[in-house]
């Protein structure tokens, strides 16, 4: 889609990632809705580029319904939104011993989050008609293979991008594209302080620049490619995953979806 003019959404904006997009679709001459739990870091954000800050907890849907009807309201419109507000709550890879708190909040945060984000999404974007639209959520490598230390994260990466692929071709009709973002370890707040620990194992790690960049592959790609995700990987360009096809009967069900009703 054309990015000059139009206005991006980015949930989890107040740092990392999402701080890094936000600047990388301002400088594309977007205007840009930064949303945070922290409304500080929302703020921060969004007066350095002259956007709109406004303070969310993505996993609560209220808030995420009145997010969205704010950025359209004070902004115009929401053209592209990139559901990337994350969390991961302990690295502990012990099934025996998973604390059920900590499980709803990263599945609340991880795959809520974008769930009721997505859903938000095109109920604001249906009231604002426009040629082409996006919506882009940020999964995980943990998205696309297994993540022993952490395996709700993987859960709630795995789930997004299964969401995010089974809606693509639905709302393709209405000339919004949906892609997943599938970084691999990155300087940011959701490594805090284990970067020494990961290169000391040589993972290598990532600048949120690159992340970005990737936002700005997928945003920018054309109708066509709505589904992709896209792999994030030190030094290398963002590359298209390519899925392995299941043969079966059961696709003659997998025909998009259009929708029924305005909301
Ligand atoms: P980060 O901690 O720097 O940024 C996450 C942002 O989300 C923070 O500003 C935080 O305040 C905000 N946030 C947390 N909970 C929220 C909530 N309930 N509602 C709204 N905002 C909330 O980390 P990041 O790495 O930039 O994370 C961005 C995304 O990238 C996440 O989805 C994360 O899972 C994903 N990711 C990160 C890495 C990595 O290695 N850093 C790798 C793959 C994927």
């Amino acid at each position: 889609m054309e990015l000059t003019g139009r206005v991006a959404l980015i949930t989890g904006g107040g740092s990392g990632i999402g701080r890094a997009a936000a600047q990388r679709f301002a400088a594309e001459g977007m205007r840009v809705c930064v949303v945070d739990i922290d409304a500080h870091a929302a703020d921060t954000v969004a007066s350095s580029l002259g956007g709109l800050g406004l303070q969310c907890d993505v996993s609560d849907p209220d808030q995420v319904d009145a997010t969205f009807v704010a950025c359209a309201g004070e902004l115009g419109s929401v053209d592209l939104a990139f559901l990337n507000a994350g969390i991961t709550v302990h690295w502990s890879g012990d099934i025996g011993t998973l604390d059920l708190a900590d499980y709803r909040r990263s599945v609340g945060v991880n795959l809520d989050g974008v769930v009721f984000g997505a859903r938000a999404a095109v109920r604001t974007m249906r009231t604002l008609p426009a040629d082409s639209r996006a919506i882009l959520a940020t999964a995980s490598l943990a998205g696309l293979v297994p993540w022993h230390p952490d395996a709700v994260y993987a859960l709630g990466k795995h789930a997004v991008v299964g969401l995010l692929r089974s809606i693509a071709p639905n709302l393709a009709a209405e000339g919004i594209a949906v892609h997943t973002i599938c970084p691999g370890i990155t300087e940011t707040g959701v490594l805090g302080d284990r970067r020494v620990l990961v290169e000391r194992i040589g993972v290598p790690v990532m600048e949120p620049d690159a992340v970005a960049d990737a936002a700005l592959t997928a945003a920018t790609a054309p109708l066509d490619d709505t589904g992709t995700c896209w792999v994030v990987q030190h030094g290398k360009p963002p590359w298209p995953m390519t899925f392995t096809g299941v043969p079966a009967a059961d696709q003659r069900l997998n025909t998009p979806v259009r929708p029924t009703h305005s909301p």
